[in-house]
C-alpha cells in the first residue's frame, strides 16, 4: 500500500491523462478513426481545440463546459471519465503499489470503463480494447514466468468458449442475437487478468448485476442491452476481490 500523497498525486496527474487519452478512443474507435491524429476538434464549430482548452478536467470547468469560439456544450462525460481513470490509477497505486501488479490493475480498469463507456454509448466494443488487452493481460502474466502464463492462457480460452456458447444458446432459445462478438473477446481478455475462476464469476456477477439494473429500467421497452457495462463492473470487482469472494464463496455456501 502506498499513502504518500505527493506520489498519489503524481500518478493522478497520470491517470487524467490516460482519461483523456480514453475520451478520445471512446469517440474515435466505433467509427474506426484514428486516435493519434488529427487533433480534436469542436462538433460545433470544427475550430481545432487548442492545447489549453484540452487540459483534463482543467479546461472544461473553466469554460463551464462549452465551446470558447462557438460555446456549443461538451459532454460532462469528458470530466467525468478523466476523473474515473484517476481514481482507478490512485486506487490502484495505493492498493497494489508502485510494481507490475499495480500497473496492470491500472491499466486493465482503463480499459474496463472505455468498454463501459463505449458500449453503453453505441452498442459496440472495439477490438482494439479486446486484443489490445488480451495482450497486455498475458504479458503481465508472462512477467510471473510459466505458471502466471498457463493460468491467463486457460482464463482466456475459458472466457472466449464460456461466452461463445452463451451466445450460441442465446440465439437459440430467443432467435435472435442476443451477444455480440465484442462481449466474447471481452470477456477472453478479462480470462487472461483473472483466470478462468475469475471469469465464472465475472459472468455471473454481470448476469446479476444486468439483471438487477437493467431489467427493472427497460421493462416494455426492448432496449439492446449494453452487456459489457455489467461485464467490466463485474470483472473491476473480480480483480480486486475474486479470490475472497471465491473463498468465500466455496467456505460458506459448499463446504
Ligand atoms: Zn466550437
Amino acid at each position: 500500500m502506498i499513502a504518500d500523497p505527493t506520489v498519489l498525486t503524481i500518478v493522478g496527474v497520470f491517470g487524467v491523462m490516460f482519461g483523456s487519452f480514453l475520451n478520445v478512443c471512446i469517440a474515435r474507435l466505433p467509427n474506426d478513426e484514428s486516435v493519434v491524429s488529427p487533433r480534436s476538434k469542436c462538433p460545433g464549430c470544427g475550430q481545432p481545440i487548442a492545447w489549453y482548452d484540452n487540459i483534463p478536467v482543467v479546461s472544461w470547468i473553466v469554460l463551464g463546459g462549452k465551446c470558447r469560439r462557438c460555446r456549443e456544450r461538451i459532454s460532462v462525460q469528458y470530466p467525468l471519465v478523466e476523473l474515473a481513470v484517476a481514481a482507478v490509477w490512485v486506487g490502484s497505486a495505493w492498493y497494489y503499489g508502485l510494481n507490475l501488479e499495480g500497473l496492470a490493475a491500472a491499466l486493465f480498469g482503463t480499459i474496463l470503463l472505455g468498454i463501459a463507456v463505449t458500449d453503453a454509448k453505441t452498442y459496440l466494443i472495439p477490438n482494439e480494447y479486446t486484443y489490445g488487452g488480451l495482450v497486455l493481460g498475458l504479458v503481465f502474466a508472462a512477467t510471473r514466468g510459466w505458471g502466471g502464463l498457463l493460468p491467463a492462457l486457460v482464463g482466456a480460452a475459458v472466457g472466449f468458449f464460456l461466452l461463445l456458447f452463451v451466445a450460441w444458446a442465446g440465439e437459440k432459445a430467443f432467435g435472435q442475437e442476443a451477444m455480440g462478438g465484442g462481449d466474447i473477446k471481452m470477456m477472453a481478455m478479462v480470462g487472461a487478468f483473472v483466470g478462468w475462476k475469475g471469469v465464472l464469476l465475472t459472468v455471473f456477477g454481470g448476469a446479476l448485476l444486468g439483471s438487477l439494473i437493467f431489467v427493472p429500467l427497460s421493462i416494455g421497452k426492448k432496449r439492446l442491452v449494453p452487456f459489457g457495462i455489467f461485464l467490466a463492473a463485474a470483472a473491476g470487482i473480480t480483480f480486486v476481490m475474486g479470490d475472497r469472494l471465491i473463498d468465500w464463496y466455496v467456505r460458506t455456501i459448499i463446504g
